[in-house]
């Protein structure tokens, strides 16, 4: 059906400009005023599209900015702890971006003894105790508008009593460090993330943060 259209398109086109072949002239002014119009049309569409282009990229770029820098003063401001007993910031290491297999890491691991005691970076509800192939025993924690979910990982068990919608404070104990799911059984750690919730709160989906720069000693 459009071969049809376009072919008997054609064929008009064909019609209509046989007479104008018969004078060079008008056949010149035709030509030099349909590209002059094509060219007008390329340019101010060329013109439209760029502009386009720079507002939304400029506009997506200062928004992300936003949010970001929105997000780090937050989480300066939550003073987050170190979540494993004991361990100090200054002994922490920033392996957020290195990759793990096919993925990147996108947490931070945090070396303690086997059975050294997991406790909140921060105030939040429980939102999920899970077990993973990856993860082992698990605790998802939402804080405390739950706008971002606290990920603890490889534990060798929970604090008795802790439930899903639990609710923590700060430094409130919630497990073992351990090497469950796939850690290395000789390298016991806490695997630690942050990710920022989607606006549906799936205590499964979000975007990653960095934990590293907002770790703080349990003292301060
Ligand atoms: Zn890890």
């Amino acid at each position: 059906m459009r071969g049809i259209a376009m072919l008997a398109g054609f064929t008009m086109l064909g019609v209509f400009l046989a007479p104008a072949a018969q004078s060079a002239q008008n056949q010149a002014t035709a030509a030099s005023v349909a590209d002059a119009a094509v060219a007008t049309w390329t340019r101010d569409a060329a013109t439209a599209e760029a502009a386009r282009s720079t507002k939304d990229t400029s506009k997506a770029k200062a928004s992300e900015g936003d949010d970001a820098e929105a997000t780090a003063q937050l989480l300066v401001s939550r003073r987050l702890i170190v979540p494993v007993l004991g361990v100090r910031r200054a002994s922490l290491r920033d392996s957020f971006a290195e990759r793990r297999g096919v993925k990147a890491h996108e947490a931070i691991d945090i070396a303690a003894p086997r059975g050294t005691p997991v406790v909140a970076a921060h105030d939040g509800r429980v939102a999920k105790l899970y077990r993973s192939l990856a993860g082992g025993l698990t605790v998802y924690q939402f804080d405390i508008d739950a706008r971002f979910a606290y990920y603890y990982a490889h534990l060798d068990g929970y604090t008795d009593g802790l439930r899903e919608g639990t609710m923590l404070k700060r430094g409130d104990p919630i497990g073992y460090v351990g090497s469950t799911g796939n850690a290395r059984p000789d390298a016991p750690h806490l695997h630690f993330a942050i990710f920022r919730l989607g606006p549906d709160k799936k205590w499964w989906k979000g975007s990653p943060i960095n934990p590293f720069p907002f770790l703080n000693d349990t003292a301060q």
